[in-house]
């Protein structure tokens, strides 16, 4: 299995980063990636199909043209890579796990119950009552609003996905109206243009909604520098994006860079919960065709994406998903636009994964590019966000100090070794367990002990598991912890706590906040869990727009590389970012830092082997 890496078929003009110049003699072909490379020992939770590669097809790099409608941009013709990669190693956006999915408010997004607080107000806990507390999980089904539709409940053979239901909350809402029961679907309203091909909440949010995607511009470098990039060309330029992702101010900034760029877009949420309201407003009073809103239901849902697709006179030639669940619909609904579509861009481990299954099964239609796993990206998700959010969500939860805190974190791969980098900083005195020899020695020479589980469980204050695997902290685990221990998880899901352990009668459970329980033992011993053993900074921090940058500059470049490709440079199959544009998103973002980029020389290009203007590493490299 493997899956392609192609050169980059467009160059975007007056750029000031490693793209800039004409690229010189086509790329080197890499080596093949070692099997196996960048999977985690241990058993990867994802199902054994998602962990599989697309099957080997090479791509030709047909020359530098621009694909008939751009002009020729210049990449590295010739270059035609199959290499063997880990697929969907890190969780993603409209995964649960991602970072994306956390609520601004630290509040259930999900619409669970609000969390019932059963300490005093002075802080002292009451005496317990000898039963479990019946709290909602996530993982229990979410009640839809069953209002009957023209599509139909159920219309398709699958539900919504999971990605489609996970609770998340993007913003405080601070405009709505709680007693505007009125769906979306049955208002009549225009924009201040008069037109009425949109639909959201509230149109009349639209001067809220402005502020966000202003406040989120200021983070969002890359986007804006794409912007002045293209006004002299219009790499998009009759493009027709056809989007469903996470309707927030950071798409926004995203859907109006694609559209200074020359394409126009009608736009869906890949997410029933997360869409921020003001933000579709402001989105729809600009001319975008949104339908979206926070808190639709399943048939809502699919309404809005359909209204996205089933237009007169309009066609989509690309699709940017999140989820996949667009591009399922047009699969099932309407195939025969697939005659059209250049491209399908995917942002997320599910949706990747299902396009691996299609590409397994001969079925995909058009090419399909796996922003997922482009190498910057998978570092801000895993390592740097994570090395900020493990400290934003201890203290909203807790309201913690952390130095002097013995800490122990079980894993020490990207987000592991961001969670230690920041508790160590922080003055806590910290302990790392690791199945892994080489992960184990990196974690020693970070200056960390190297530990079993067993022999610190007794005297540490945290507990925080990042491992991907399952059942890490055991119950045996959980009865030798000691009083007031906090335990949490960082990374997969709800696997890695042993969580259904501590539902059993001899053991009470105090909600005594928003994502935060006391489990408390017989003998009065209470452990503090946080998110019910989900993901820590999903479920109680945020996510910094710098991160989304990154995210959003990647599916910028990935749909301009789609879309200008010359016929045939991409077939029917799963590719990923070629390696030079995702050396182009991490450029777009330095100019933030003040950093300057020290260029290669004639001589020291050659002695290398390089291009002087990348790519600078080959595609096993491990950054
Ligand atoms: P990784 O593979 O780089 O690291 C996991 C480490 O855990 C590996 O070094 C592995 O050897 C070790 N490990 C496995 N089983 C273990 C055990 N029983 N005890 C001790 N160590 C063990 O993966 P990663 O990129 O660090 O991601 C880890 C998990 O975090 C994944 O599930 C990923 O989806 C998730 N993730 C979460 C976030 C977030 O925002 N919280 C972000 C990215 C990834």
């Amino acid at each position: 299995m493997s899956v392609q890496v192609a050169a980059p078929a467009v160059e975007l003009k007056e750029l000031s980063g490693p793209m800039d110049k004409a690229a010189g003699p086509p790329c080197e072909p890499v080596a093949a990636h070692p099997p196996g490379h960048g999977v985690a020992a241990a058993p990867c939770p994802l199902p054994a199909t998602e962990r599989e590669a697309a099957p080997a097809s090479s791509s030709s790099c047909g020359g530098s043209g621009g694909g008939g409608e751009r002009p020729p941009l210049s990449g590295c013709p010739g270059l035609s890579v199959a290499t063997k990669v880990p697929q969907a190693s890190a969780m993603k956006r409209s995964d649960p796990h991602h970072p994306q999915h956390r609520h601004r408010d630290g509040s259930d997004g999900g619409g669970g119950p609000a969390a019932e607080a059963l300490v005093s107000p002075d802080g002292t806990v009451t005496e317990a009552p000898r039963t479990v507390k019946k709290i909602q999980f996530a993982d229990q089904k979410q009640e839809f609003n069953k209002r009957p539709t023209k599509i139909g409940r159920r219309s398709l053979s699958r539900s919504i996905s999971q990605s489609s239901t996970d609770s998340y909350s993007s913003a405080a809402s601070y405009t709505d109206s709680s007693d505007d029961e009125t769906s979306p679907r049955d208002k009549q309203q225009k924009n201040s243009k008069g037109s009425s091909d949109f639909c959201v909440k509230n149109i009349k949010q639209a001067e809220f909604g402005r502020r966000e995607i202003e406040i989120a511009e200021q983070e969002m470098p890359a986007l804006m520098a794409l912007r002045k990039r293209a006004q002299g060309e219009k790499p998009l330029a009759g493009a027709k994006i056809v989007g469903c992702t996470h309707i927030t101010a950071q798409t926004a900034v995203l859907m109006e860079t694609l559209g200074a760029l020359g394409a126009q877009c009608r736009w869906a949420a890949c997410n029933i919960y997360s869409t921020l309201n003001e933000v579709a407003a402001a989105l729809a009073e600009s001319g975008f065709p949104v339908f979206a809103w926070k808190g639709e239901s399943e048939d809502d849902f699919w309404w809005c994406i359909d209204r996205c697709v089933n237009v007169e006179g309009w066609q989509p030639n690309m699709i940017l998903d999140d989820g996949g669940d667009l591009t399922h619909w047009i699969y099932k609904k309407y195939p025969n636009m697939f005659k059209k579509i250049k491209g399908i861009v995917e942002e997320s481990v599910t949706g990747v994964h299902r396009l691996y299954q299609l590409s397994k099964a001969g079925k995909l239609c058009v090419p399909a590019m796996n922003v997922n796993d482009s190498v910057t990206k998978q570092k801000f998700d895993n390592l740097y966000c994570c090395r900020e959010s493990i400290l934003d969500g201890l203290k909203r939860t807790t309201d913690m100090m952390f130095g002097g805190k013995q800490v122990v974190v079980c894993g020490y791969g990207e987000v592991g070794k961001g969670c230690c980098a920041a508790l160590k900083a922080m003055g806590s005195i910290v302990y790392v367990t690791e199945i892994d020899p080489i992960c184990a020695l990196q974690a020693c020479m970070d200056g960390f002990r190297l530990v079993k589980l067993n022999e610190v469980i007794r005297q540490v204050d945290i507990v925080i598991t990042c491992t991907g695997n399952k059942n890490v902290v055991t119950r045996e685990h959980l009865d030798r912890m000691k009083n007031s221990c906090i335990v949490c998880n960082m990374g997969h899901s709800n696997t890695e706590i042993d969580v259904a352990s501590l539902r059993t009668p001899e053991l009470t459970w105090e909600r005594v906040r928003s994502q935060v329980d006391h489990v408390i033992w017989p003998d009065g011993k209470r452990i503090v869990l946080l998110a019910e053993g989900r993901l820590l900074n999903l479920s109680c921090s945020t996510v910094p727009t710098f991160v989304l940058s990154i995210t959003a500059t990647t599916q910028a470049l990935a749909l301009i590389e789609l879309y200008n490709a010359p016929e045939g440079r991409y077939k029917q199959d799963v590719y990923l970012l070629p390696k030079k544009m995702d050396e182009y998103v991490a450029s777009l973002h330095l100019p933030t830092f003040d950093a300057h980029l020290t260029e290669l020389t004639d001589e020291q290009a050659k002695y290398l082997g390089l291009n002087k203007n990348g790519p600078f590493k080959p595609n096993y490299y491990r950054y």
